[in-house]
């Protein structure tokens, strides 16, 4: 499953993505929002590992597409960006991640984008992430931590790079339209 870094610079990507002018003074703050949105869904993690619900929890309602409209609208509010635009934007940062998994998982996984109307977790079956499936009370914490890192490693090589991709864009962007 992609990790928090993807997610949150996929979150941030669509931020920058959304600007006229992007800068990091005026906009560190709306990039945190989106990234952290783009990061929440998986907060239903904490409620299978934490709370002891079962692990078939993860990919369900807070992947969903009806699930990222109330988390868009507390981007915007948090943003302070409460229009329909505004709106659209961390609507898409919050649904970027059930897309994200959607498109990375091929035998298990996957995500409940069309909850409530289907429950099925929903994966392309394409290729294959990172075969990083974490099961705390079967590991030592020691090795899950271990592939966390390499896991991290890689999505550090593929998401920073399309991040700065459209960070330039952005700037080419704008500079052209002076
Ligand atoms: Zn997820």
């Amino acid at each position: 499953m992609p990790l928090p870094i993807a997610h949150g610079l996929t979150g941030a990507s669509i931020i920058v993505a959304s600007r006229e002018a992007f800068s990091w003074r005026a906009d560190w703050w709306p990039l945190l929002v989106g990234a952290m949105l783009a990061i929440s869904p998986d907060f239903d993690l904490f409620f299978a590992w934490g709370l002891g619900y079962s692990e078939r929890l993860h990919g369900g309602i807070s992947h969903s597409i009806l699930f990222a409209i109330p988390l868009g609208m507390l981007g915007a509010l948090l943003a302070r960006n409460f229009t329909r635009r505004g709106i659209a934007i961390y609507f898409a940062a919050a649904l970027s991640h059930g897309l994200l998994d959607f498109l990375t998982k091929k035998e298990f996984g996957g995500a409940a984008l069309l909850w409530p109307f289907s429950s099925q977790k929903l994966k392309l079956g394409l290729f294959n992430y990172y075969e990083f499936t974490p099961a705390p009370g079967f590991q030592p914490f020691g090795e899950i931590l271990e592939q966390a890192l390499d896991v991290s490693y890689y999505e550090i090589l593929t998401f920073v790079p399309l991040f700065m991709a459209i960070l330039f864009w952005s700037r080419w962007r704008q500079r052209r339209a002076l």
